[in-house]
C-alpha cells in the first residue's frame, strides 16, 4: 500500500538543524531555527517556571483529562494577556479561548473552524511569512496566496502593495497578520498602518487571523499586544493565536492558544462549541504540564513579576546582540551599511545575504541561516558573536 508514497522534501528549517548536528566544524553556529539562547548558548529554564513547576512537585496530583477546551485557568489567563483582564471583551465574556498544542495548534483549530464556517474563502498570508502558515492552511483544505510584504530595496514593508492586496480581496478573505516581530523579515506595521490595514479590513469585510507568536519580544507585553486594541476598538471580529514557546522558553510543552473574539456572549458560546469540535476530532484534549505552569505563572502577581523581567532580559539581550552584530561586522570590514539590522524586532534578521551567500556561510563556515538570509539573532552570544561577524565579512568580500 505504499509503493506509490513519494518523500515529501525536509522541512526547511527544521531539515537545517539536521545538517547543523551532523557538521563537524568547531565553530559552528545555528542560526537557523527561532529559539532563544542566553549567553552561554543555552536554551534557559525561566526561574518562574522552576518554582511553578518546584511548587507542583510538592504536591503531585493525578492527571486525568482536561476539558475539551484546556485548563479554564488557563484559558482566563490566555485572555487576559491578549485582551487586558478588564477590557470590555473580557468582561462581556464574547471571547473564546480554547487551550492549544502551541502557536501552530491555535491556527490549525481556527483554519478548522473556518473551512466549516466559511468553506470556500481564500487565505492571504504575507510574502514571506512564517514558513508554516501557506502549508498548515493549504492542508486545512484552503486556496492560499500571499499579499506583498517585504520590500528588500527599501529594507521595510511594501505597505502600498500590502493596503492594495488586501483592498482588492473579496469579502470573507482570511488575512493571516503578524502581531508583532515578524517572522522572518524583522519589520512591524507602525500603529498608523494598523490603523489603515484595520480600515481596509473593516470596509471590505475580511477574517483577520493574528498570529501572536512572539507576544513581550518586541517592546513589551502590553505594547505588543496594542494592536489587538485597535482590532477590538475598530468593532471587528478576529481570531487571534498565542505562542508561549518562546516567552516562556516552553518550546518542547507545546503551550498556545486559539482566541476569536465574537459580537457576544452568545456566539462566543457557540463558536467555543464548533471550537472543541475541532479539537475533539483531532486531538481530543490538550496536555496538562505547559498549561498548568503558564496558568501558575500568570495567575501569581509574584510569579508573573519574575515572569515579565525574565521576558524583558530575553528581549534587551536580542536588542543588544543587533547593535553588537552592526558594529561587529563594520569591524570585520563590511563596508555596506548593516544598521538596518537595529531597526528590525524580534527573534529575527533579513539580512539581506542572498542564497549563494547563505550557502557559503553554512558551508565554509558552519553559519547557519536559512536560505532567505533570514537569521536568528537571539542565538548570538558574546562567545559567537566575532565568529559570525568574521564569517559574514568573508561571505561579503
Ligand atoms: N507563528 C509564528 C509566526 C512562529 O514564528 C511560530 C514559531 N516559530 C509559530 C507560529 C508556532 O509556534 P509554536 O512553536 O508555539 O507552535
Amino acid at each position: 500500500i505504499f509503493t506509490a508514497v513519494e518523500m515529501a522534501p525536509r522541512d526547511p528549517i527544521l531539515g537545517l538543524n539536521e545538517q547543523y548536528a551532523a557538521d563537524t566544524n568547531p565553530n559552528k553556529v545555528n542560526l537557523g531555527v527561532g529559539v532563544y539562547y542566553d549567553d552561554n548558548g543555552k536554551l534557559p529554564l525561566l526561574e518562574c517556571v522552576k518554582a511553578a513547576e518546584a511548587d507542583m512537585m510538592k504536591a503531585p496530583s493525578a492527571r486525568g483529562y482536561l476539558p475539551i477546551d484546556g485548563i479554564a485557568a488557563y484559558d482566563n489567563a490566555v485572555k487576559g494577556l491578549v485582551f487586558g483582564a478588564d477590557s470590555e471583551p473580557v468582561k462581556s465574556g464574547r471571547v473564546a479561548t480554547i487551550q492549544a498544542i502551541g502557536g501552530t495548534g491555535g491556527l490549525k483549530v481556527g483554519a478548522d473552524f473556518l473551512k466549516k464556517v466559511n468553506p470556500d474563502a481564500k487565505v492571504l498570508i504575507s510574502d514571506p511569512s512564517w514558513e508554516n502558515h501557506r502549508a498548515l492552511f493549504t492542508n486545512a483544505g484552503f486556496n492560499v496566496e500571499a499579499y506583498p510584504y517585504y520590500d528588500a530595496e527599501k529594507r521595510g514593508v511594501n505597505f502600498d502593495g500590502m493596503l492594495e492586496a488586501l483592498g482588492s480581496a473579496a469579502s470573507g478573505t482570511i488575512v493571516v497578520l503578524h502581531a508583532c516581530c515578524h517572522n522572518p523579515t524583522g519589520y512591524d506595521l507602525t500603529p498608523d498602518q494598523w490603523d489603515q490595514v484595520i480600515g481596509v479590513v473593516r470596509a471590505k469585510h475580511l477574517v483577520p487571523f493574528l498570529d501572536m507568536a512572539y507576544q513581550g519580544f518586541g517592546y513589551g507585553i502590553a505594547e505588543d499586544g496594542a494592536v489587538i486594541g485597535k482590532f477590538v476598538a475598530a468593532g471587528l471580529s478576529f481570531f487571534v493565536s498565542t505562542s508561549f514557546s518562546k516567552s516562556f522558553s516552553l518550546y518542547g510543552e507545546r503551550v498556545g492558544a486559539l482566541s476569536v473574539l465574537c459580537a457576544d456572549k452568545d456566539e462566543a458560546a457557540r463558536v467555543l462549541s464548533q471550537l472543541k469540535i475541532a479539537i475533539r476530532t483531532n486531538y481530543s484534549n490538550p496536555p496538562i504540564h505547559g498549561g498548568a505552569v503558564v496558568a501558575a505563572v500568570l495567575g501569581d502577581p509574584a510569579r508573573r513579576a519574575v515572569w515579565e523581567k525574565e521576558l524583558a532580559e530575553m528581549r534587551e539581550r536580542i536588542k543588544a546582540m543587533r547593535h553588537k552584530l552592526v558594529d561587529g561586522l563594520k569591524a570585520a570590514g563590511v563596508q555596506r551599511d548593516m544598521s538596518f539590522i537595529t531597526q528590525q524586532i524580534g527573534m529575527f534578521s533579513y539580512s539581506g545575504l542572498t542564497k549563494d551567500q547563505m550557502v557559503t556561510l553554512r558551508n565554509e563556515y558552519g553559519v547557519y541561516g536559512t536560505d532567505t538570509g533570514r537569521m536568528c539573532v537571539a542565538a548570538l552570544n558574546s562567545k559567537n558573536i566575532d565568529y559570525v561577524c568574521q564569517s559574514i565579512a568573508k561571505v561579503l568580500s
